[in-house]
């Protein structure tokens, strides 16, 4: 058909979600300022009747399968239930690939810039990552070569430091980036179980230096009140996982939450349970380079339920006080007032107060979900505080690629 005849005969661009490489975190689905996407028990998905190709739900997908496009006839988009019922993206109709309009923006819609709390671009001074190396079509295998409990034993969470080893296969990564892991098996419905994202726990230059090798920090997720159906089907396998078992992964993901490299740069990072990961990842590239005389300042608040629930206690607590500035808050302890980070930020406002306003700090904040409000009002509160205009600050650490978000 004459190509442009299609495009009077009106061909859009259709925003779709790959679903083999979406982790289902939700991410999209609350960026999104015109409730244009949607989810079921499988997939989410986009509604070309809604989606006016604003893009703000484009950058903080920390795995990129939400940037995806068909030129499509108007009159055959692909529907909501059509895409509720893939399990990979269809192929582009080579039918219909005339040059089309990019949809028109909506004027009254927020663009990203306003709906994104956080840096949607990496520190000036960040190597440069790569991502998707290994997909679900060509995934990479690792062989388990550690699986250690990191709570206490008697802690009620079992949360695990997981170490796998690629071998002699390239599996290239950066501090902060993840990887997605594909649990074997299926589910209920008969399908193969969708990807998991996991952060990185290690440096870049492997969990143990110089071995091809990296690190997770898994919780096991169990529903008390189940007979087990409800358990996390990958973080179970992760956790059961013994010496010598091989496990398909896929990745990297990440290219914006990654740390400075320049001299003198400085580490604020604030995180709650497992998402401790990128934390211990950039602190042991820091603490590795120390030795070469790099002097910039490591500030971290870290929370947890209990001390025996805080992965990576003991060498936390062994890292030298000079190196970094740690800063615990337990909510559950017996006998003790609920403590979050927040708490924690507010009590050593001055000296989180004396970074924000040094140009050189990146501020990275990780873990649960309902930690991100509490952890930007402190941030805020603290710079109106001590005389910083935070509307501005806040929009120049987002600009210079110096405030990175990444809750669940
Ligand atoms: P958790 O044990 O449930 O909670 C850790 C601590 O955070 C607890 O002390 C908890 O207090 C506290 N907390 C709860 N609500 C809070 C709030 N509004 N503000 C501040 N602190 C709050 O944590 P977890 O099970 O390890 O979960 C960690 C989360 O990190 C998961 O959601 C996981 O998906 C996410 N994660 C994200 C990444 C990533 O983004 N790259 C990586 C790893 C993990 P109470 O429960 O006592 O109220």
């Amino acid at each position: 058909m004459d190509a442009h005849i299609e495009t009077r005969i009106d061909i859009i661009r259709q925003h779709l979600i790959d679903p083999e490489i979406c982790i289902r975190c939700n991410t999209c689905e609350e960026t999104c300022p015109i409730d244009a996407i949607t989810h079921d028990g499988v997939n989410y998905v986009v509604n070309a009747e809604v989606c006016n190709g604003c893009m703000a739900c484009v950058p903080p997908c920390p795995t990129g399968a939400i940037d995806n496009w068909r030129n499509v006839v108007r009159s055959e988009a692909y529907s909501v239930d059509d895409q509720f019922g893939w399990e990979a993206l269809p192929a582009q109709n080579e039918e219909v690939d005339a040059p089309v309009e990019v949809p028109a923006q909506n004027e009254e819609a927020p663009v990203a810039s306003d709906t994104v709390r956080g840096s949607t671009v990496a520190p000036w001074s960040a190597a440069r990552p790569y991502v998707q190396l290994y997909t679900h079509k060509a995934p990479a295998l690792a062989t388990v070569v550690g699986n250690y409990r990191l709570t206490d034993a008697a802690a009620p969470s079992d949360i695990r430091h997981i170490v796998l080893d690629f071998g002699a296969l390239p599996f290239p990564v950066l501090e902060g980036q993840s990887i997605g892991i594909l649990p074997p098996g299926t589910s209920a419905d008969g399908r193969a179980h969708h990807v998991r994202q996991y952060s990185i726990a290690s440096p870049r230059d492997g969990e143990r230096p110089g071995y091809n090798n990296l690190s997770l920090t898994v919780k096991r997720v169990q529903r008390e009140d189940s007979n087990g159906s409800g358990n996390g089907v990958c973080s179970n396998y992760l956790c059961d996982l013994q010496k010598g078992d091989v496990v398909t992964v896929i990745g990297p993901f990440g290219n914006t939450f990654l740390m400075p490299n320049h001299p003198d740069s400085h580490l604020l990072m604030i995180c709650t349970g497992t998402g401790s990961a990128p934390m211990r990842a950039m602190t042991e590239y820091r603490r590795r380079r120390r030795a070469t005389g790099e002097t910039g300042k490591l500030m971290l608040f870290f929370g947890a339920r209990t001390r025996g629930e805080l992965p990576y206690f003991g060498p936390l607590m062994n890292l030298p006080k000079d190196f970094i500035d740690t800063n615990l808050a337990f909510s559950r302890t017996p006998g003790e007032a609920k403590r979050y980070v927040q708490d924690a930020m507010r009590e050593r406002a001055d000296d989180v107060a004396q970074l924000l306003g040094d140009g050189n700090t990146h501020v990275y904040v990780c873990g649960l979900r309902g930690m991100e409000d509490g952890v930007m009002q402190a941030l805020e509160s603290i710079a109106r505080s001590h005389g910083l205009d935070w509307p501005a600050l806040w929009e120049q650490l987002r600009r210079e690629g110096r405030l990175h978000l990444e809750t669940y």
